[in-house]
């Protein structure tokens, strides 16, 4: 199966003194050589991170903007996180979607700028509850990936994170078996517009309540490549087993 993924969405916290000691204690502990991890701090502290982590762990901005400069007073391009010497940046994820209002059509814009721009990119899909229990589960799948293959040209640099809204920040982490099924779902998505082994080669990483608890289970099922870890990756004892669940 393809090289294991995790990220660390560190979302709008930490201060200088936390983000410095959280740094200190990632640096301090074992990870695997042979897996992805990427961390995503606050813009703010992103610079202080890329140059004061150990190069076990990458960086990746948690958003950015569409065109590379201009009159868009608040917004970061890709541009300028290429600039940064940050190799990625996490588009779609559902904070975004659902509290700043982005829609499918920006979130496919924004990933295949990105790429283009050269940067790679963790882009999220993921349900709400009420998709769900409406039946809409498969169908809202459907048009988030749509929106991505209309924008994307290049696979190679796209690591895809299903985070079911109804899991994130809840402690209600979904089954291994109902992560796996929508992977698998994703999985077929991809293979019949890709071909087979580009799909085999796509990381589709599950977030949404992990924790170190839960997450060996997870990582035993077929289809989950890896993680994006929310409220967990702000603890480094936590994140550091979460990097290890491959044994
Ligand atoms: P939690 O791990 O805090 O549920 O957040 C998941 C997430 O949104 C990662 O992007």
């Amino acid at each position: 199966s393809a090289k294991f993924f995790v990220g660390g969405n560190w979302k709008c916290n930490g201060t200088h003194a936390s983000v410095e000691k959280l740094v200190a204690d990632l640096n301090a502990g074992e990870v695997p050589s042979d897996i992805d991890i990427v961390v995503a701090p606050p813009f703010i502290y992103i610079d202080w991170v890329r140059a004061n982590i150990k190069s076990a762990y990458e960086v990746a901005a948690q958003n950015c903007w569409t065109k590379p400069d201009g009159a868009f007073t608040g917004e970061i391009s890709a541009e300028m996180i290429k600039d940064a010497m940050v190799p990625w940046v996490i588009t779609g994820h559902s904070e975004r979607r659902l509290l700043l209002g982005e829609s499918n059509r920006t979130v496919g814009l924004k990933t295949g700028h990105a790429l283009e721009v050269g940067l790679s990119v963790i882009a999220c899909i993921g349900e709400t509850l009420e998709q769900r229990n409406s039946g809409h589960l498969y169908d809202t799948i459907d048009i988030q990936l749509q929106a991505l293959f209309e924008n994307v040209q290049d696979w190679g640099r796209v690591v895809l994170a299903y985070e079911p809204v109804w899991a994130i920040g809840t402690g209600v982490v979904a089954s291994p078996a109902q992560a796996q099924e929508v992977h698998a779902y994703v999985r077929k998505v991809l293979t019949d517009r890709l071909g087979k082994s580009r799909a085999e080669s796509i990381r589709i990483i599950y977030g949404g309540s992990v924790t170190d608890a839960n997450c060996g289970e997870l990582a035993t099922q077929e289809d989950i490549d890896g993680f994006l870890v929310g409220g967990a990756s702000l603890k480094a004892p936590s994140f550091i087993n979460i990097c290890n669940a491959r044994g």
